[in-house]
């Protein structure tokens, strides 16, 4: 069931990246709120980048999980307190936004691990109380990431707002891969730009993205925020 929906999902990414003749995206397969045996499914019919949004979650499910070999990239907001164990749990951080954050993470990376991928979220059009750093800001908080060994700059990440004209959001796209081609100028290993979800990502691709980032379009809707708890509680 699962892995028919990730057979047709991967199709039409195919198709989108051929249409806009660029590459296939990677795909990220966002877990949130979504149950470990959900995960294990999607891993064992060859999917292997998931993304999740709260640290705890993540950490709670991967205790579950009996699946090496996976690659987790978080994709929520992070709170600095929560840097420490994120930058133990994930492969990637896609949501940096300010330096204390930068530092709090590569302190915690341990040395003897690879370098943490960290993506800098953009507040690409400048929405009142959205996370991310905005456009200007991009050049100095990626110098401040390449400075730290224990980071890797791999490029950035962005939820346009969701104007229900789709011309709107692809002009948020294309202002993305500006920054993003921009910033790979200046750094050699920038090669990720993270943008597009369920209800976008064929715009996304066709405006560059080289990873989507796809959950209800996969799993389905997402069980209410906190259900598995109440449900194991009650
Ligand atoms: C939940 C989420 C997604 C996936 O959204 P869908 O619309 O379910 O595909 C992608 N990116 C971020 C940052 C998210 O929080």
């Amino acid at each position: 069931m699962l892995s028919q929906r990730l057979a047709e999902l991967r199709n039409a990414l195919r198709k989108a990246a051929a249409a806009a003749g660029r590459p296939m995206p990677t795909l990220v397969a966002v877990s949130k709120f979504q149950p470990a045996a959900a995960v294990a499914e999607l891993a064992d019919a060859g999917q292997r980048a998931f993304g999740e949004n709260y640290v705890q979650e993540a950490q709670a499910k991967r205790a579950e999980l009996d699946r090496p070999g996976l690659e987790w990239h978080l994709i929520g907001h992070l709170q600095s307190n929560k840097a420490a164990l994120a930058a133990e749990l994930f492969d990637w951080v896609q949501s940096v936004d300010r330096t204390k954050l930068v530092d709090a993470l590569a302190a915690a990376r341990p040395p003897g691990r690879a370098p943490l991928n960290v993506l800098l979220q953009v507040n690409i059009d400048d929405e009142a109380g959205k996370h991310g750093c905005a456009p200007e800001q991009v050049q100095a908080l990626a110098a401040w990431v390449a400075a730290r060994p224990t980071l890797a700059l791999r490029g950035l990440m962005a939820i346009p707002a969701p104007h229900a004209d789709p011309a709107l959001r692809r002009a948020a796209f294309a202002r993305m891969k500006a920054l993003f081609d921009a910033l790979a100028a200046a750094h050699p290993g920038v090669d990720t730009l993270s943008m597009g979800m369920s209800g976008d990502f064929a715009l996304a691709v066709a405006e560059g993205a080289t990873m989507v980032r796809i959950g209800t379009a996969l799993f389905g809707s997402r069980p209410a925020p906190g259900s598995r708890d109440r449900a194991k509680a009650g």
